[in-house]
């Protein structure tokens, strides 16, 4: 879950990147009601993070344009917590934040009307 504080300034992108991430929550728990078999055992960011942050990405990227590795850092927020974060290079991982707080702040992105 995010602290929708954080998305006070944020911008179009961010929200909508947040947006999704709350929706596969969703999805994820009412797959595992419906099969509980589907799922392997693993926390639903862990699953996020390897099943759909290329998903996420490619859909942020066709959205709204952004490059890939700015769509990419989007769909990435939220999951820094998982094995599947820790295994990324620490140059990527500081982009990715660095990119993150800049549409968190506003900086980047489309202003929320
Ligand atoms: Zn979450």
């Amino acid at each position: 879950m995010f602290n929708t504080n954080a998305l006070n300034n944020s911008s179009e992108e961010y929200r909508v990147a947040v947006f999704f991430h709350e929706v596969l929550h969703a999805y994820l728990a009412a797959l595992f009601v419906a099969d509980p078999s589907v799922l392997p055992n693993l926390p639903d960011h862990d699953t996020i993070a390897y099943n759909y942050v290329t998903v996420l990405s490619l859909n942020l990227h066709y959205m709204y344009g952004l490059d890939i590795d700015e769509a990419n850092a989007l769909a990435w927020e939220g999951l820094r917590e998982t094995a599947f974060w820790d295994l990324r290079p620490e140059s990527i991982k500081n982009n990715i934040t660095a990119i993150n707080q800049d549409h968190r702040l506003g900086i980047r992105g489309h202003k929320c009307k």
